[in-house]
């Protein structure tokens, strides 16, 4: 086997994150970025028995959380569509208990959002102490749809990279560990995902025709995802670009880094003031 398969088996999380960190103020470099990376976790079956334990590590250190009450846990997923946000949540946290998971998904924003600032909505579905918080998309959708299709005034848009680094600093600074993926997929893997729509149908319900529209603009997406890398990934929540072509192989790395960040927040169960040898139950 050679050396980068043992990185990823023997669970030196921080070695792995490494290879999908995009450093603070550093360029992210997306179209070098490969959405495969066969070198990370070569074999499926080892990649989805890691997974299987992460899970279960995961479900652990939310009980831990939950108790403690202190802090919580903020999972951003991004990415186009069929990168896989749906699967991610199912596959890296079907093991924790649904009491201590909330996951929010973000679509085009209704009336009475659009009456608010853009980060009202998000802001109300950020963890209380105890949660873990999932996005399925955010508020990086306003830098990224929004810029693409010119939903707001550029000059708008444009002083947003820093007021969302702004929220996202003062979250860290009130008890909220922020993690964020953006699942890298190529366009190729794309159409193979949008045709299994159309030929499945059970998944014809997933199928939008806008998808082909979004699809048609991919250069622009890629683009404004490449900014929203170079720009938003900051010392306090920095981003992580997940090879996302193959599920198993995002599931497991996502899953390490979460299990990783979760052991490193090293929750407490809280200490009581009484000791179970005081009571005698009947
Ligand atoms: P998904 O594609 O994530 O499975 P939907 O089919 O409900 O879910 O699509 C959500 C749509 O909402 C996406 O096309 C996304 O770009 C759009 N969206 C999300 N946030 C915003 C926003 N702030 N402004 C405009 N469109 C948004």
């Amino acid at each position: 086997m050679l050396p980068y398969c043992r990185i990823a088996f023997s669970m030196d999380w921080k070695t792995l994150d490494a290879e999908v960190l995009v450093e603070a103020g550093a360029k992210s470099a997306l179209s070098q970025r490969d959405p495969l990376r066969e070198d990370l976790f070569p074999d499926k079956d080892e990649a989805k028995a890691l997974l299987a334990t992460c899970a279960e590590a995961i479900d652990a250190l939310q009980d831990r959380l939950y108790a403690e009450q202190k802090r919580s846990l903020l999972v951003i997923l991004q990415g186009i569509d069929t990168s896989g946000k749906d699967g991610t949540v199912r596959g890296v946290f079907n093991a924790c208990g649904p009491l201590g998971v909330n996951v929010t998904a973000f679509g085009q924003p209704n009336e009475l959002e659009l009456k608010h600032d853009y980060l009202w909505r998000v802001h109300q579905a950020t963890p209380r102490r105890g949660l873990i918080a999932i996005f399925n998309r955010s508020h990086y959708e306003d830098v990224l749809v929004v810029k693409v299709k010119g939903l707001a005034p550029a000059a708008a848009i444009e002083r947003r990279y820093a007021q969302i680094n702004a929220f996202e600093h003062h979250l860290t600074e009130n008890g909220v560990t922020i993690v964020k993926f953006m699942l890298h997929i190529s366009k190729d893997e794309q159409r193979k995902r949008l045709q299994k729509r159309l030929d499945d149908p059970a998944k014809h319900w997933k199928f939008n025709p806008g998808d082909l529209e979004d699809r048609a603009l991919w250069d622009d997406f890629a683009a404004a995802y490449e900014t929203v890398l170079d720009r938003c990934s900051t010392e306090h929540a920095p981003w992580r670009v997940i090879p996302a072509d193959k599920k198993w192989r995002r599931n497991a790395i996502i899953a390490s880094v979460v299990r990783g960040v979760l052991e490193e927040m090293d929750p407490q169960y809280p200490a009581m003031s009484w000791k179970p040898e005081d009571f005698a139950i009947e």
